[in-house]
């Protein structure tokens, strides 16, 4: 058996809180590692030997903080090393604690513990190496106080929004995000399934995901195979899901939920893709209309990385356009960039489509500005029906849409333009008549220029015009 080493391990993906608990910890004479996945967590523990204490997020990236206690107990028995455990999750500390015997854990806190009780338990896990151990559990963490504000834009929408930025973002088989906004849920999801693959029961994701809504914190399994505590977090199981990331949107009385991505494959995201995941959930949540949330019990996490995420949300607001819910020009841009670097990298091909609304003027001349902003929404509506998640759609001005298509070659890009010119010809539109759009397509250049593409379409959507519009060119 290996000595174990003099030093105490913080393995947790979320660095402002790690910071935290090692701040709380300055007493201690122990020199503190941080990690922030299971992997890394590994490496340490095989360079240095098993820590005196180990604290660990049980949803820890890579392989999941059950596994690596597993793993650990191979090494140093409870008297050796002392673990103790936090989850923002009731389901997860109840496996926990039904688990605190054969994997050694002394302790079973809340994420957001305060200062002193981390170090209470600091103090007594240290207290307890190589002596008797008894398990003590806190609390769950106070519930939390705000208001909400009024709601803008289809709650719908903007949760497909959100599902749409997470399947784009992390590319997984399935994306699904559950809402609940005073006694209504709303249940979404985005999968790319193959046949397979078979189906995914909506029944089984939202009962997992009301589990997931009540916690306070991201949570990860990169592998369920042998996963300890499935049936405490997804009582009626998950078939077909192999690893999953989900988190909370924040904490609120009158809106709650949560937005998860799943595989049916182990699930590949490091630590700071979860904060990504966790950005987007805050994100819909503000979007939705829950204002800041206040803890009653002190978070640990520093006001340097909530600002942080206040600035990606505002950012992100500013990138919304508030009619479609689409991505307004300023939004896309930063999407399409990423894309053609992605683009770049790979190797890959990558399509524009751009869409102008005919004699758009008229519908607001005949039947008011408000018809035309219903005609706005609907064209919106349609095109999020008919494009798939990784495609970015813009409301890039007045009536005029941007798709951009990654993977996706000038032909099948034109078919698309073809089946959404011919959607829009034939879309009921309550009161109006119909409406008709020209589009032009093109195609990214070796010279990854976005600007060059951008310019062809425009200048084909121009040529379809003059073709006498209703026309792809
Ligand atoms: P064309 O077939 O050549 O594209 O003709 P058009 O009338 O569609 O083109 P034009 O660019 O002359 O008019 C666009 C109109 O779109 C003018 C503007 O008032 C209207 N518009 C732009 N944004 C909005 C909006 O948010 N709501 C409404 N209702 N109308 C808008
Ligand atoms: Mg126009
Ligand atoms: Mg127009």
């Amino acid at each position: 058996m290996r000595q174990s080493g003099n030093y105490l391990l913080i393995a947790m993906p979320n660095v402002a809180r790690a910071g935290a608990y090692r701040a709380a910890l300055t007493a201690t004479s122990l020199e503190t590692v941080l990690v922030r996945d299971g992997d890394e967590a590994r490496g340490q523990i095989a360079r240095r030997g098993a820590p005196a204490v180990l604290i660990l997020d049980l949803s820890l990236p890579k392989v999941d903080g059950f596994e690596l206690l597993r793993e650990l107990r191979q090494q140093a028995s409870a008297g050796e090393t002392g673990a103790i455990v936090v989850s923002g999750h009731a389901a997860i500390r109840a496996a926990a604690r039904r688990l605190a015997e054969p994997l050694g854990i002394s302790r079973v806190l809340p994420v957001d513990v305060d200062r002193i009780a981390l170090r209470e338990a600091i103090d007594a896990t240290l207290n307890e190496l190589s002596s008797a151990r008894t398990a003590s559990v806190l609390p769950p963490p106070v519930a939390t106080e705000t208001a909400v504000s009024s709601v803008t834009g289809s709650i719908e929408d903007l949760i497909d929004n959100a599902v749409m930025a997470a399947a784009r973002r992390f590319r997984t088989a399935i994306t699904v995000a559950y809402v609940k906004v005073g006694q209504q849920e709303y249940n979404r999801g985005y999968f790319v399934l193959s046949e397979t693959d078979g189906s995914v029961s909506a029944a089984h994701s939202i009962a997992f995901l009301r589990q997931v809504a009540a916690g306070s914190d991201p949570l990860i399994v990169p592998n369920v195979t042998n996963y300890p505590a499935l049936k405490e977090i997804a009582p009626v199981g998950m078939p077909q899901v192999r690893g999953f990331a989900a988190t909370p949107l924040p904490a609120h009385p009158d809106l709650t939920g949560a937005l998860c991505v799943m595989d049916t494959k182990p699930l590949q995201i490091d630590a700071s893709e979860l904060d990504a995941l966790e950005a987007l959930g805050r994100e819909l949540h503000r979007a939705i209309g829950g204002h800041e949330s206040r803890t009653a019990v002190p978070d640990p996490s520093t006001n340097a990385a909530d600002a942080a995420v206040d600035i990606d949300s505002l950012e992100r607001l500013a990138s919304a356009d508030p009619l479609t819910g689409l991505a307004n020009r300023r939004g896309g841009e930063k999407d399409i960039a990423a894309e053609i670097s992605r683009a770049r990298r790979q190797n890959s091909p990558l399509s524009a489509v751009l869409l102008d609304i005919d004699h758009f003027k008229e519908v607001n001349d005949t039947f008011g500005h408000q018809a035309g902003d219903y005609v706005l929404r609907e064209i919106s509506a349609l095109l999020r029906r008919t494009v798939r998640a990784y495609d970015i759609l813009v409301r890039w001005g007045g009536e005029e849409f941007l798709v951009v298509l990654p993977g996706v070659e000038h032909e099948p890009a034109l078919k698309l333009a073809e089946r959404i010119r011919h959607a829009i010809e034939n879309m009921p539109l309550a009161g109006i008549g119909g409406i008709t759009a020209s589009v032009g397509v093109a195609a990214l250049g070796g010279d990854y220029s976005f600007e060059a593409m951008f310019a062809v379409a425009d200048r084909r959507l121009y040529s379809a015009k003059a073709a006498g519009r209703n026309t792809v060119a």
